[in-house]
């Protein structure tokens, strides 16, 4: 019987790995902390619904997204626990804020009064800005924090503050001093206002919640560590940590290049001997950015085989002279391990200029998520 290859290009999540990384974090933090996991822009590549009910089931009670679709979407899949919005929602919107019992961010004291004035009582938390500059009352001055907090808490269900911080991930010393001047400033507002007795106060992210000399507050929001990348090139992952995704493609055709010859759009690569070359079809509209042209490389076989040509919108070439056995459907690995070789999300990024978040986050929606996750025993 014909069991053919069922798909051409895809995302394999291992939930089992997520667990796993979720159990080390929490054994690093303090009892009474708890985890905010971030699930914005679809679980930063993963599946917002997987992951978050995977999490769930595991103890994560509380989740965060970017926007008003991705919560919307959760609840219409049956997701009933907390979320809150961490950023811009629509104020003609703010209806499905409160229809469907969402948290939402309160940008500036502008925004709260738009809120307000949306006549619904929504559930939120002030943004504070301490050195960020993007969002949030700019808790410089903390007397106008501390008043505009109480007048809105009053008239809107707010239940807490948070703040972002920007270099957390820095070792350097003006960037722990600044990490450190954050973290005081928003103390001190949530000081101000403490008779408010707000449940949610909290200010770190993953590479804030990895920094050791920081007192865990009620919440941490891990995002990009729970699914094992590192969030800044300087953090160092516990032990054990490991990335949750890997990307996967198969070889669809294996054609001989004769010496001289060129290869994809603009003849960019140009062949020095005889060699052997593979057409896989992952392309730059998956995802797989076009500036890794020439430049990347995959993995089949256990060995390295490197990027040739232009990557396309739907295939890229590759070098294959090197590497036995390689036919119609053999496994191609873009981001994972084959044999003695693990490409990370890091190491794509550092190849063309990014971060490993903006890697595993553009992964395109046409690439298929395949999840593992071994039978859980009773509990
Ligand atoms: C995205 C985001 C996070 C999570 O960031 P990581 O670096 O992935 O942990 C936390 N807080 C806010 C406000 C965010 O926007």
């Amino acid at each position: 019987m014909f069991m053919g290859n069922n798909y051409r290009s895809w995302v394999e999540i291992d939930l089992d790995v997520l667990v796993s990384n979720l159990r080390i974090y929490k054994g690093k933090l303090r009892e009474n902390t708890e985890i905010m996991a971030v699930v914005k822009a679809d679980a930063y590549g993963h599946g917002d619904l997987e992951i978050t009910k995977c999490l769930s089931t595991h103890g994560v009670r509380y989740f965060a997204v970017s926007n008003i679709d991705e919560a919307v979407g959760l609840r219409l899949n049956g997701f009933g626990g907390e979320i809150l919005i961490l950023g811009y929602t629509p104020t003609g919107r703010l209806v499905d804020v409160y229809k469907h019992n969402i948290t939402q961010t309160l940008l500036s004291e502008e925004y709260a009064k738009a809120a307000v004035a949306s006549g619904y009582p929504i559930k939120c938390q002030f943004a504070i800005d301490t050195g960020m500059r993007r969002i949030g009352l700019n808790a410089d001055d903390l007397l106008y924090c501390e008043n505009v907090i109480k007048q809105y808490a009053k008239r809107l269900r707010l239940n807490g503050l948070f703040t972002h911080l920007c270099v957390a991930d820095g070792s350097d010393e003006a960037s722990v001093d600044f990490t450190r001047e954050q973290i005081y400033k928003f103390k001190s507002v949530a000081n101000s206002v403490r008779d408010l007795c707000l449940p949610y106060i909290h200010y770190q992210n993953s590479a804030g919640g990895l920094f050791h000399f920081i007192e865990s507050s009620s919440f941490v929001r891990l995002g990009v560590i729970l699914y094992g990348l590192k969030p800044g090139k300087e953090s160092v992952l516990p032990q054990g940590i490991k990335p949750v995704m890997s990307w996967k493609s198969v070889i669809a055709t294996v054609l001989d290049l004769e010496k001289g010859e060129t290869v994809s759009y603009g003849r960019t690569y140009k062949a020095k001997r005889r060699m052997k070359i593979a057409a896989v079809p992952t392309g730059y509209a998956d995802g797989y950015s076009r500036l890794l042209s020439n430049k990347g490389y995959v993995l089949v076989n256990g060995k390295v085989a490197p990027i040739v040509g232009q990557i396309c919108m739907d295939q890229m070439l590759i070098d294959v002279s090197e590497i036995p056995d390689v036919k119609l459907e053999t496994e191609v690995v873009l981001l994972g391990r084959s044999g003695s070789f693990h490409i990370t999300a890091d190491n794509l990024a550092d190849m063309y200029g990014t971060i490993g978040y903006e890697v595993i986050t553009g992964v395109s929606k046409r690439v298929a998520r395949i999840y593992h996750q071994s039978p859980s025993p009773l509990i």
